[in-house]
């Protein structure tokens, strides 16, 4: 087949599973979007839609068509944009109504410390007789630098936000009238330069060889996983994943997919204070540090990081696998904290690093 054939038909797929996301918003509330709240309203995630990162199958596909990058920059999902009425269908954080992009985005160390991350505009934000009052519900009160920086920069985008009333409206601004056609979202996708998630191995990184090599392996998925085992005809046990024991062991799973891989992410979303992880292949962590908003050099620590962080899951998988050997996800994320130190004191030029500070944060201000 034809280069060219298979990326139309890739995009009218892509389009397709795009309507959903439309439909999704646009309608009331109709029994199947009840049914995905159900399924995935409890996710850790918090792309466009609900989503749990354990889900396989089509509702997976849709969500990550939302969260793909298109030539110019722009998610799929930006262009859906909602127009607040009485905010009780827009969701606060996840959907786009005050900025091009979802206030977590915009936001994240007040997105972190929300109570409930799918609240709607109505939940937060009470206009009564023209006046806007804010609802807050956080887990601890914005106290640090940075959030109290975000409350007042998110405060007077909201009080400068201009009221249309009525009810909620969603548009897809993609298009002249603002509703959305699979026509026109291929044209969206096709047009402009292709652009490629290629992934530069960085050779020059502080992490040690055999991690980096190790990381290329994953990014290349050459990863001898059980899965990749069994279609080259080795007999095994089984093709579970012993991480979680509840799916099969691909290289997508073990790294992004996983119920154990999703904590350990978030616990190191934690530690560097990142903005939330959205991984639903392997290159989008690979890729994670240059899309944060970080220094030159913390994206240089950032990445070693990262490598230690596929490293140690890997190895945690092959004491499971072969020693029977099991350790909880906050041990090994210990592990990768522990490690990383040790490396970047011995391997780079930044060997001045004090543990307790490196424990707190690995960044250098
Ligand atoms: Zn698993």
């Amino acid at each position: 087949m034809g280069g060219l054939g298979f990326s139309k038909l890739q995009h009218v797929n892509d389009a397709l599973l795009l309507k959903w996301t439309w439909r999704f918003k646009k309608e009331g509330h109709s029994l199947w979007k009840k049914v995905v709240w159900g399924c995935h309203g409890s996710g850790r995630m918090w792309p466009l839609l609900p989503y749990s990162p354990s889900a396989t199958g089509c509702w997976r596909q849709i969500v990550k068509i939302g969260e793909k990058r298109i030539w110019n920059g722009n998610t799929l999902n930006s262009y859906f944009v909602g127009i607040v009425g009485d905010g009780s269908s827009i969701n606060f954080w996840t959907d786009s109504w005050l900025h091009n992009e979802p206030l977590r985005f915009s936001y994240p160390n007040l997105f972190r410390i929300e109570r409930k991350k799918w609240a709607t505009v109505s939940e937060r934000l009470l206009v009564f007789n023209g006046e806007k009052i804010m609802n807050w519900h956080w887990t601890t009160a914005p106290s640090s630098a940075v959030q109290v920086t975000e409350l007042f920069s998110l405060l007077s985008n909201i009080y400068d936000y201009d009221w249309k009333g009525g009810s909620d409206e969603w548009k897809w601004t993609a298009d002249d009238e603002g509703v959305f056609s699979v026509k026109q979202a291929k044209v969206l996708m096709s047009s402009g330069p292709v652009q490629q998630n290629i992934w530069c191995m960085n050779w020059k990184g502080w992490a040690p060889l055999k991690c980096k090599m190790m990381a290329w392996r994953v990014a290349i998925n050459r990863l001898p996983t059980k899965s990749e085992l069994v279609k080259r005809g080795v007999p095994l046990p089984n093709d579970t994943c012993d991480l979680c024991s509840n799916n099969e062991e691909t290289t997508s799973h073990l790294f992004t997919g996983c119920i154990f891989a999703a904590e350990i992410w978030s616990r190191m979303e934690t530690w560097c204070r990142l903005s939330p992880i959205f991984a639903f292949e392997v290159v989008d962590l690979l890729t994670l540090a240059d899309v944060q908003q970080l220094s030159k050099t913390n994206k240089y620590i950032l990445k070693g990081i990262l490598i230690t962080a596929l490293w140690a899951l890997w190895n945690e998988r092959n004491n499971r696998v072969f020693k029977n050997n099991r350790r909880r996800a906050i041990e090994v994320v210990e592990f990768i904290k522990a490690t990383s130190f040790f490396w970047i004191r011995n391997r780079s030029k930044y060997k001045e690093i004090d543990w307790n500070a490196w424990r707190n944060s690995p960044f250098l201000m």
